[in-house]
């Protein structure tokens, strides 16, 4: 029996044109080709405006950061339930991250408590400069209120899409909603060009100041000539030849992932103490990770049990984030709730992630099923 993992890379069948094509041509650059029509494809797939393709996710959200001019003495609010790559950037322009929990309904920043920071903000006079909403495992977040509060405050926002390309809220595609949109193209995400990442924007000039910041920062001059500190964020013409293939694929491929996700809902969805991840009305998840939750006053075992006994079943399922305000990395950080019960905290201990790649065959999903339902009713 082989593995199954949770989100291998998936390869369409015409990535590996694309990079002949680059060396045919010996465009072994972070130009080129296939970075441009690259960008081009995301901006057809997702209707944005202006893309820029990045080495990662991650720089992809540092340069938002730095286009918008945040650095040392500014907040940036950001979910807390998330993988600690949405907040590392904060700090490495200086500023303080402040998260916000979870609401129960999508598992995402709780409209609720970002009022309650933001007023808190407000009164000592020190609105955040930027809110970074992520929409974790492809589940949308409440954008129409989270949007409509940033708005009334006048605080930008950042969305963190690494997970989500391809998921919709109300017909629109997510990483679209906000001044700024990254998407991540690490190996276990829905689309990989094996490491790369996208900044997503409705503002040319925004592009621009990211491109500059994404090419160390070159003055327009004969010489060399720089103003300020830049970075080496380009992605290379190479990655992007995987990433032009992969978009040939991305819809199969979330459909695909759409079906798991549909196939695990028939078996479980009528287990007792067990229910699906929850998806708001209007809109679609690209079900890059399906999620079950656990109810502890009738499930016996723990996540972090099933997690070992599908191991030994080699079955990779996963535990959902310990969320950030409680990693000693962000000790220093506090984190908004509503009342006295932490959602996020709640769902690190009852949320699991299955194995979800759209190479999975349906033999595979009922070997997880199987497996699943033994640990599960035992
Ligand atoms: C993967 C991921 C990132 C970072 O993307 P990289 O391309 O790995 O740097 C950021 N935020 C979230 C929510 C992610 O899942």
């Amino acid at each position: 029996m082989t593995k199954i993992f949770l989100s291998p890379p998936h390869m369409g069948g015409t990535e590996n044109q694309y990079i002949q094509q680059a060396f045919e041509q010996n465009w072994i650059a972070p130009l080129g080709e296939n970075v441009d029509m690259f960008e081009t494809a995301i901006l057809d797939y997702t209707a944005g405006e202006h893309a820029l393709a990045l080495s990662s996710g991650t720089a992809a959200i540092h340069l938002a950061l730095l286009t918008m001019g945040i650095g040392t003495g500014d907040s940036v609010f950001c979910s807390t339930l998330t993988f600690a790559a949405s907040a590392n950037p904060i700090t490495y322009v200086n500023a303080t991250p402040v998260f916000i929990d979870s609401d129960e309904e999508t598992w995402n920043m709780s409209p609720e408590a970002l009022r309650l920071a933001l007023e808190d903000a407000k009164t000592t006079n020190n609105l955040p400069k930027a809110v970074i909403i992520v929409h974790i495992l492809g589940l949308a977040a409440k954008l129409d209120k989270l949007v409509a509060i940033c708005k009334e405050y006048g605080v930008p926002i950042i969305e963190d899409a690494a997970e989500s390309l391809g998921s919709t809220y109300h017909g629109k595609m997510t990483g679209t909603f906000g001044e700024m949109g990254i998407f991540s193209f690490n190996g276990n995400k829905i689309m990989t060009t094996s490491g790369g990442g996208m900044l997503l924007t409705n503002s040319n000039e925004d592009r621009e100041k990211a491109f500059y910041y994404a090419t160390q920062a070159k003055e327009q001059a004969p010489y060399y000539l720089h103003l300020e500190i830049g970075y080496n964020y380009r992605l290379s013409n190479i990655l992007a030849g995987i990433g032009r293939g992969q978009m040939e694929v991305l819809a199969d491929h979330v459909d695909k992932r759409r079906a798991i996700f549909d196939r695990y809902s028939d078996t479980l969805a009528d287990l007792e103490g067990v229910s699906m991840m929850p998806i708001l009305p209007d809109t679609a998840p690209n079900c890059w990770l399906s999620a079950i939750r656990l109810d502890y006053s009738i499930i016996s075992k723990s996540t972090k049990e099933i997690v070992a006994y599908m191991q030994e079943r080699d079955i990779e399922a996963r535990m959902m984030w310990n969320p950030l305000h409680k990693q000693p990395s962000f000790s220093e950080s506090r984190c908004y709730q509503v009342g006295e019960e932490n959602i996020s905290e709640k769902l690190f201990e009852e949320v699991l992630c299955l194995p979800s790649g759209s190479s999975m065959t349906e033999a595979e999903q009922a070997r997880v099923l199987e497996a699943l339902v033994e640990i599960l009713t035992a």
